[in-house]
């Protein structure tokens, strides 16, 4: 049994980034940028006006003057503003030659075609100038940045409709069990539905992977040890549920063992102790235990920050904060505990409150978590208002 902490080091030593592939930048969102923007035009690339008015040369003073054409957003053929003259111009309009400043509507007054000032301007007033946004030859994104709204639209403002990022890793995954059938399908006595596979793949595609599901397999070491070879050909990651403890009919480990090298294959950790970590060929595997709580929070704490490095992220772990305990907790027992918790941010606070039972069948201790409160090793129950690390998995409660 080995701790969390070699646990997390072992994969980390073994994980790479993928390599990159072209994307279309509106569908960019989440992914991780591979390569450096430079942008290779000034933005604005003319001068333009910020505000809805009118176009004059500043030294004019306030005098009336005739309005000599109208300039709307998007025209690009202007008469040059001559002194004692001016233009209406509209907003984001670019600026006619000899303009050197746009004085706001709300400030003027016009009649029979003659506008006068109510108060006067300088040169440079309400115009953004050419490369004011952004400068031709500009870095403006790194690689290694996570793409969002305001990074794809600089993207587009710039003309990249296509960007590389790092490629997302497939992850396959596989359910075993004799017992389990598909949530649509009667249930016989003995029988239990196959959850795990389903919240595997969407705790995968949160993750940024994209899940590849090599369906049910029955409890037999020549179909898994197949099913397993399959899966860690076609993927990145393979990802299995159940059959790594230690009962009769339990063949994942044999089955890493058989077709690659196992890395670990037990850890001091609750829920969740029988994981186990492997390499086939190029291929992580995670043998994740069956009960429903400890497959999903030891994806939770190796496997998402796996697929996220895999990916580039730069910021590939969740939070780590402390937390007050708002009531007693439990005493953890022989193993770390990563206990399921809500916390909420009061008065200059985080307070930690526990999902209720901890049974690691017991899928409503995750219901509604934000986070994994980590409680070391102990016989002594914990009490209310003592301190805590803990892994925010969630957005904060803010009451
Ligand atoms: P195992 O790790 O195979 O010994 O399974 C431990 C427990 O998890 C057993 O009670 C299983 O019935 C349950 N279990 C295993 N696989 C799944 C699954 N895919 N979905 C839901 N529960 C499962
Ligand atoms: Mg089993």
């Amino acid at each position: 049994m080995i701790p969390v902490a070699d646990a997390m080091a072992i994969i980390r030593s073994v994980v790479r980034p993928l390599g990159a592939e072209p994307v279309p930048t509106q569908d960019a969102d989440g992914r991780i940028l591979a390569e450096d923007i430079a942008s290779t035009e000034d933005v604005p690339p003319f001068r333009a006006s910020t505000v809805d008015g009118f176009a004059v040369v500043a030294g004019d003073g306030t005098a009336k003057r005739p309005v000599i054409q109208e300039i709307t957003a998007g025209v690009a053929d202007r008469l040059p503003v001559r002194p004692g003259t001016a233009a209406r111009i509209m907003t984001g309009a670019p600026l006619p030659d000899g303009a050197d400043a746009v004085v706001m509507i709300e400030d003027t007054q016009t009649e029979g075609g003659q506008v006068t000032l109510q108060r006067a301007v300088r040169p440079g007033d309400n115009i953004r100038p050419i490369g004011i946004d952004v400068a031709n030859g500009d870095t403006v994104l790194r690689a290694g940045i996570e793409l969002g709204a305001s990074e794809v639209g600089l993207l587009m403002t710039l003309g990249r409709a296509t960007v590389s990022c790092y490629r997302r890793p497939v992850v396959a995954v596989l359910s075993t069990g004799d017992e389990l059938v598909e949530p649509w399908e009667p249930v016989p006595l003995g029988s239990i539905r196959d959850s795990n596979r389903y919240a595997l793949m969407t705790a995968i595609r949160e993750a940024g992977g994209i899940p590849l599901s090599l369906g049910r397999a029955r409890d037999d070491r020549e179909l898994q040890t197949r099913l397993v070879r399959e899966g860690t050909e076609q993927a990145d990651v393979l990802v299995t549920s159940g059959g790594v403890s230690v009962g009769d009919r339990d063949y994942i480990k044999p089955a890493l063992e058989e077709l690659g090298k196992v890395h670990f294959g037990r850890i001091n950790f609750r829920p969740g102790m029988p994981l186990t970590f492997a390499e086939v060929g190029t291929t992580l595997a995670f043998g994740l235990p069956g009960n429903p709580v400890s497959s999903l929070v030891t994806f939770e704490v190796f496997v998402r920050p796996t697929l996220r490095r895999m990916q580039g992220h730069p910021n590939p772990d969740r939070p780590r904060v402390e937390v007050e305990l708002e009531h007693d907790f439990p005493a953890p027992g022989s193993r770390v505990e990563y206990h399921r918790a809500v916390v909420r941010w009061s008065e200059g606070k985080l307070l930690a409150r526990s999902t209720g039972l901890q049974m690691s069948s017991r899928l409503l201790s995750m219901t509604g978590h934000n986070a994994l409160v980590i409680l070391d090793p102990g016989t002594e129950t914990l009490r209310a208002g003592s301190s805590r690390p803990a892994i925010l998995t969630g957005p904060l409660l803010t009451n």
